[in-house]
């Protein structure tokens, strides 16, 4: 089986839904990709933490087969981030971010973790995502991840990681922002144009849209009842997406497509409850069901 190298936030979160608030959970890109991707395939993680990251939450993620080998603990404050949602729990409202260790981190990846087939570079500084991306050897995948927070503050490097991936996943607000154009289809077909041969926009609960040179698919999102927290959609999405791809081994548009329903689903495990909870408690045989029953949902 591949493996699946990712880098991105390791966070503790402050979340404020219209409906409650959690202070100092567990959060970041990173975290939420991780414990939806092991469901496929192992995952290799790298971060780096301050000392106030509790050794109770990486064992967290080692508990679910997480290698966490290539997380550094340093001197200082772990990456923070402040968010509110509104009643439609769909936008976050960023209030804060503190990068804390990760604003100076100059990632070394482990020798043992160069050969990883499949790379996610997750939400994080483009420089950090650049400089991953620059220590595997032959990568047979690489997707990306991003946010309005690069987009506003670092365009040009992210625009160069962005011309190298495969895959880039963004979200609907954040594509017509860095595309400057409203309509999603001509935002992604602007994304695909700099390299990647896939793009996904997502769309929280509209689904999400693939785009390939010949094919577009598109797909609802998987129906729930309740929402707690959205916050880690995106990140266990391209979880789900990538891990799935790992676990096939291949990449042609119809497993694309198909791993677009698995990060659906996965998805909709993360929101259903707060911080990475959600995501942590699924399995293989819940995301399977899912994926059939949102199959069946647009087939008549
Ligand atoms: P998502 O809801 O999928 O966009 O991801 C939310 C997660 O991303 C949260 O757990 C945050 O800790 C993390 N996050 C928020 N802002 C940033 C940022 N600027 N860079 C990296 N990670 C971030």
């Amino acid at each position: 089986m591949p493996h699946i190298l990712v880098v991105g936030s390791l966070a503790y979160d402050d979340v404020q839904t219209p409906y409650e608030r959690r202070r100092d959970v567990l959060g970041g890109a990173a975290s939420y990709f991780s414990l939806a991707a092991r469901l496929y395939a192992p995952v290799r993680l790298m971060g780096v933490v301050g000392d106030d990251f509790r050794e109770s939450d990486l064992e967290r993620l080692k508990k679910r087969g997480v290698d966490i080998a290539g997380v550094e603990r340093v001197k200082g404050r772990s990456f923070r981030w402040l968010g509110r949602y509104d009643h439609d729990l769909v936008t976050a409202e960023t209030i804060n971010t503190d990068l804390g260790v990760f604003g100076d981190w100059d990632p070394e990846v482990p020798a043992a973790f160069t050969d990883s087939e499949f790379v996610f570079l997750a939400n994080i500084l483009p420089e950090i995502q650049l400089r991953m991306l620059e220590q595997v050897r032959a990568p047979v995948v690489v997707a990306l991840d991003t946010m309005n927070y690069w987009i506003e503050r670092k365009r040009d490097a992210l625009t160069k990681v962005m011309s190298r991936v495969d895959i880039v996943t963004i979200n609907e607000a954040e594509a017509r922002q860095f595309c400057g154009t409203h309509n999603v289809i001509r935002a992604a077909r602007q994304i695909l144009a700099l390299g990647p041969r896939a793009v996904v926009i997502k769309r929280a609960e509209y689904g999400a849209l693939l785009l390939t040179k010949d094919r577009i698919f598109w797909t609802p999102a998987y129906p729930l009842e309740e929402v707690r927290d959205p916050t880690g959609a995106g990140d266990a999405f391209a979880g789900g997406l990538l891990g799935y791809l790992a676990h096939s081994g291949t990449v042609d548009d119809r497993t694309l497509c198909r791993a677009v329903l698995h990060g659906t689903v996965c998805a909709s495990f993360a929101v259903e409850q707060f911080s990475v909870d959600g995501i942590e408690q699924a399995d293989q045989t819940g995301v399977e069901a899912r994926v059939r029953e949102l199959q069946t949902l647009v087939s008549a």
